[in-house]
């Protein structure tokens, strides 16, 4: 490998009518829906499959029987989301899952079946039915590969391994992306009429995550960077259970199949937070919870609770929550039939996201946003679980549709400018020639302990003003911050360099809003206002990048049908 310290040439290849940034769920549902008239291309920074998607468990929402209705699916949501989603958002895709799902089935998704040959459907969190279809416990598996064959049978074309470093606007529009070839180290310049950013989430931020090691934020900090707004970053899931140590997922369908949960006095303690509910209330009550136990004295040392699945059966935890039983046996050495299971709460998701509308589009003309890495908002301040598959669905067709609509009406799009891709090239080739700077991974690390220490669960003034503070500091080490690998091939040290100055753009929104919201709403809980205060705080922040910071704004909250009201399980 070679060091010249230059950036090979920068080619500009095809152009495109679309062009997605993802290729997740949201990512190849928007594809599909694209116009098959028109040309289109998806772009993802490691092999399909091993996009986050294809990890999810237990299940995706949608009202399917004669007993349910779409309308109490909305509610449900509206109530989740602790009264700040967007109603005309969230009944958009309440309405609309029972199509995606039983579209999902007849392209192939081999779907979990009743006796009777229905899809089958479990109890999930805070959902007043059980309405989570699921194929076992690898739902998203299952729904990624009838994706991903019929994209094969589409001829749809994937460039893998291709890492998206910015988005290039000139007149006042998307004029298409500058991308890394990751095998070569090449740049490339790729226009496009539309782009569609369909980038995932951003657990890497936090040291404990259920997320893989990709889920960077990056969709989030280049559209930031490129003036787009984000909306409600401080809402930040914690998923109840996950494993202590890698924090490897145990799907709350292990809850919704009757799993207790139990602190180290074998007290099933859920019944003094949800009494109804108990270890079916929504996420954000149920990690409290846990916490709570865990800082009182009553979890175990290592913090954490036990999920005791035992009475549950072997053949029930064997078959329908197979993938469980194994990590529970692969990471821990537990077998989940005979012993309870040690879990903490662990990031999850975003509920925060690049804000769109019902159709994906964004404030800049031709960039449309789908999946975690977008804020409908239909999850508000807390996501119920199964709802998140549903959005890539729902909002990843409506994104591609309309990228198609605008591709039609808007024209041509602006050549790219020479001087866009000049920045990042100097920049790289920069890099590259100084290796042996501080290296970046100390800030990584320490972004990741500080989001986990004062940004979790539990938040207030002091710590988070600290948080910030210290995301200042390490912004400007990473300034001056490099990599030890010059290579261009296949050269990750460079790639997870530029992912850690997302994660410290998109911490900082999340920061800033955590500061901001003087209340407990979903999962924001803040110590020293625990009480929501829909006078003041009933509407959504919006974050603009300017080199000071987060500039923030104001949207309302539409309401439709629900008012808010005290929100009890
Ligand atoms: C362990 C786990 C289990 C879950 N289980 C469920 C569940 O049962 N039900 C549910 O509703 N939700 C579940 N979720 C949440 C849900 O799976 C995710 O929110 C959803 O799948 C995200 O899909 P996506 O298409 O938005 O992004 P992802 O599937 O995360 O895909 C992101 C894509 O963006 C690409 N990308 C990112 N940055 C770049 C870049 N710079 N350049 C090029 N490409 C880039 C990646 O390569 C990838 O292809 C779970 C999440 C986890 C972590």
């Amino acid at each position: 490998m070679t060091n010249t310290g230059k950036i090979p040439k920068v080619d500009q290849t095809t152009r495109y009518d679309v062009l997605v940034v993802g290729a997740g769920l949201a990512g190849l549902r928007a594809a599909l829906a694209v116009d098959p008239q028109l040309s289109c291309v998806v772009l993802s920074k490691v092999y399909p499959v091993r996009s986050h998607s294809v990890a999810a468990q237990g299940g995706i929402n949608a009202a399917l029987d004669a007993e349910d209705q779409w309308q109490h699916h909305a509610f449900d949501t509206i109530k989740g989301s602790d009264y700040l989603a967007d109603q005309d958002a969230a009944e958009f895709m309440c309405e609309d899952a029972q199509r995606a799902v039983y579209e999902m089935e007849h392209w192939g998704t081999l779907f979990s079946r009743r006796p009777d040959g229905r899809i089958a459907q479990r109890s999930f969190g805070g959902q007043g039915y059980p309405r989570a279809c699921y194929a076992a416990d690898k739902t998203g598996r299952a729904l990624y590969q009838t994706l991903f064959e019929r994209a094969v049978a589409r001829r749809i074309a994937v460039f893998e391994e291709f890492f998206v470093l910015s988005l290039v606007v000139a007149e006042r529009r998307v004029a298409g992306v500058l991308a890394i070839e990751i095998a070569s180290g090449r740049l490339i310049a790729i226009p496009a009429r539309a782009v569609i950013f369909a980038t995932g989430g951003a657990g890497m931020m936090y040291a404990r995550t259920t997320n893989p090691y990709i889920a960077t934020g990056d969709g989030l900090a280049i559209a930031y960077r490129a003036g787009v707004p984000l909306k409600d970053m401080e809402f930040v899931q914690f998923h109840p259970t996950t494993l202590p140590g890698m924090n490897v997922l145990i799907t709350e369908g292990a809850r919704g199949e009757g799993a207790y949960l139990l602190n180290a006095e074998h007290d099933r303690f859920m019944g003094r937070y949800a009494p109804k509910l108990m270890e079916v209330a929504p996420r954000d009550i149920v990690s409290r919870a846990i916490e709570t136990e865990i800082l009182e004295g009553r979890g175990f040392a290592d913090a954490y609770v036990h999920l005791d699945l035992r009475h549950l059966g072997d053949d029930l935890i064997r078959h329908r929550l197979s993938e469980i039983y194994d990590f529970a046996i692969t990471y821990r050495g537990i077998n989940p039939v005979r012993d309870p299971v040690p879990v903490q709460p662990g990031q999850h998701y975003i509920m925060g996201g690049i804000a769109t509308g019902i159709e994906g589009q964004t404030e800049l003309a031709g960039l449309y946003a789908a999946g975690e890495c977008a804020a409908v908002s239909v999850h508000g301040a807390n996501r119920l679980g199964a709802n998140s598959l549903l959005d890539t669905l729902v909002f990843g067709r409506q994104a591609g549709l309309a990228a198609s609509r605008f591709c039609r009406e808007a024209g041509q799009g602006p050549p790219i400018p020479e001087q866009h891709w000049q920045g990042w090239a100097d920049r790289l080739a920069d890099l590259r020639s100084h290796a042996g700077r501080d290296h970046y991974a100390p800030i990584r690390r320490q972004l990741r302990a500080t989001m986990t220490d004062s940004v979790g669960t539990f938040r207030d003034a002091k710590h988070l003003a600290a948080a910030r503070a210290t995301l200042r500091a390490l912004r400007d080490a990473y300034a001056h911050a490099g990599v030890t690998d010059s290579g261009t091939v296949f050269n990750y040290d460079l790639l997870a360099f530029v992912e850690t100055g997302f994660l410290l753009d998109v911490a900082a929104t999340v920061v800033e809003g955590a500061l901001l919201r003087e209340e407990s709403r979903g999962a924001h809980w803040r110590r020293d206002y625990p009480a929501r205060d829909d006078e003041k705080f009933l509407k959504h922040f919006l974050f603009t990048w300017s080199a000071e910071g987060p500039v923030v704004g104001e949207a309302p909250v539409v309401v439709t049908h629900y008012q808010p009201k005290p929100r009890t399980y």
